[in-house]
C-alpha cells in the first residue's frame, strides 16, 4: 500500500481517499495499524477544524439537525464531515447512527462527508478509531466535524474528549423530565438545544428551555465558559429555524476560547487524556491474553488456598507478565 500517495490524496480532500483512510484506521490488523500510524503521521499538521460533539437519545432529531445544520454550513462554502460514535452497534447488530440514508441531502452535497459508525467490540476501540477518523477529516481540510453519539454508556465522555464544543440535543418535555438527563451530561454540554420548537410543541419547548436555563445556572462555573455559558437554546431542525443562531453562538464561543487560551489548553488536555487511555487499554488487553489468564488462574488458586499472600502473588504476576511480553518482542 502506498501510504505517501494516500496521505497526499487525503490532504487534497479527496473523499474516496478519505473513506479508504478511515477504513484503514478502523482495521485491527497489525500491518494495517502500522500503515495507519504512518498515514496519520504524514498528514498536514497545520489544519484545524471545529470539532462539534453532538449527543441525544434516539428520536430527538439528531440526524434531522445534522442534515439541516450541515446543509446550512455547506451553503456557506464550509466543508462538513459527520462521524458517529456508536458503541451500541455491536450489541444491536446494526448501527443506529451515521446511517447515510438518514441524511439524504447532506450525503449528496458537495463539500460534505458522512461516515457511519464502525462496528466494534468495545468502546475503547471505537474511541481510538473515531479519534483517528477525526484527525483524518481535519487533515483532509474539513472546516467542521460533527461527531454524533446516542449517549450509550460512556460514549458522551468519549465524544466530549475529542470535541472542541459539545452540544446536547433534547426534545420538549413536560413536568419532571429534567430529572431524566444525567447530571454528568449537563456538565459537559456547552449548549443545550431544545429541538422541535415548532407547531404544537413550541410552548412545551419554551418551558423546557427555561427549565434548563435555570438548571444550567446551578452548575459549577467552568473556566472555559464565557459569561452566559453553558446555555440552552431552542431550534427546529425540521423547519430549519434557529440554526443561524446556533452557528453564531458556536462561532462566538470558539473565538472567545481561542482568544483566552482555552482552545489550545483543552486540546492539549485531550491529547494527554488519550495518551493515558491508550496506555490503560494496552495494559488491559495484555491482561486479557491467554498467558495472562493462565497465570492469573494459577496464582489465584495459590492465593485462595493461602499458599501465597495477595500482594506477593500480584507482584509475581506482574513480573511474569513483563517477562512474557519481553520474550515475545
Ligand atoms: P435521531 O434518532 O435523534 O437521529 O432523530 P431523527 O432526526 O431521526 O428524528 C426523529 C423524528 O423526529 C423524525 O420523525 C423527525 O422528522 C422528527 N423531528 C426531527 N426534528 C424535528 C423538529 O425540529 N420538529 C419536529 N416537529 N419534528 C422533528
Amino acid at each position: 500500500m502506498d501510504i505517501g500517495d494516500l496521505a497526499e490524496r487525503v490532504a487534497q480532500g479527496e473523499r474516496r481517499a478519505l473513506a479508504r483512510a478511515i477504513t484503514l484506521v478502523e482495521s485491527a490488523r497489525p500491518d494495517h495499524r502500522d500503515h495507519a500510524a504512518a498515514l496519520l503521521d504524514s498528514l498536514p499538521k497545520d489544519r484545524q477544524a471545529l470539532r462539534i460533539g453532538l449527543s441525544g437519545t434516539p428520536g430527538v432529531g439528531k440526524s434531522t439537525f445534522i442534515e439541516s445544520f450541515g446543509m446550512m454550513l455547506v451553503a456557506q462554502g464550509l466543508k462538513v464531515a459527520v462521524l458517529a460514535v456508536d458503541p451500541s452497534s455491536t450489541r444491536s447488530g446494526g448501527s443506529i447512527l451515521g446511517d447515510k440514508t438518514r441524511m439524504d441531502r447532506l450525503s449528496r452535497a458537495k463539500g460534505a462527508f458522512i461516515r457511519p459508525s464502525p462496528s466494534q467490540t468495545h468502546l475503547g476501540g471505537v474511541a481510538r478509531r473515531s479519534r483517528e477518523a477525526v484527525a483524518l477529516c481535519e487533515g483532509a481540510g474539513f472546516d467542521v466535524i460533527l461527531i454524533e453519539t446516542v449517549g450509550v454508556g460512556q460514549s458522551e465522555t468519549v465524544v466530549a474528549q475529542m470535541a472542541d464544543i459539545f452540544l446536547l440535543l433534547l426534545a420538549p418535555a413536560g413536568g419532571d423530565e429534567l430529572q431524566g438527563v444525567k447530571r454528568g451530561i449537563m456538565e459537559i454540554a456547552d449548549i443545550i438545544l431544545i429541538n422541535k420548537a415548532d407547531g404544537d410543541l413550541r410552548a412545551a419547548a419554551t418551558r423546557t428551555c427555561a427549565d434548563y436555563t435555570g438548571a444550567l445556572r446551578l452548575l459549577r462555573k467552568r473556566p472555559q465558559d464565557p459569561p452566559g455559558y453553558p446555555k440552552a437554546m431552542m431550534v427546529s431542525a425540521l423547519q430549519e429555524a434557529g440554526l443561524n443562531d446556533v452557528w453564531a453562538e458556536l462561532s462566538a464561543l470558539t473565538e472567545w476560547r481561542k482568544t483566552n487560551g482555552f482552545w489550545d489548553a483543552t486540546r492539549s488536555e485531550q491529547a494527554r487524556y488519550w495518551f493515558e487511555q491508550e496506555v490503560r487499554n494496552t495494559l488491559l488487553s495484555q491482561l486479557e491474553s491467554t498467558a495472562a489468564r493462565h497465570m492469573l488462574a494459577i496464582l489465584g488458586a495459590q492465593v485462595a488456598s493461602g499458599d501465597m499472600t495477595p500482594s506477593v502473588a500480584a507482584e509475581r504476576f506482574l513480573t511474569d507478565l513483563k517477562n512474557s511480553n519481553a520474550s515475545k518482542s
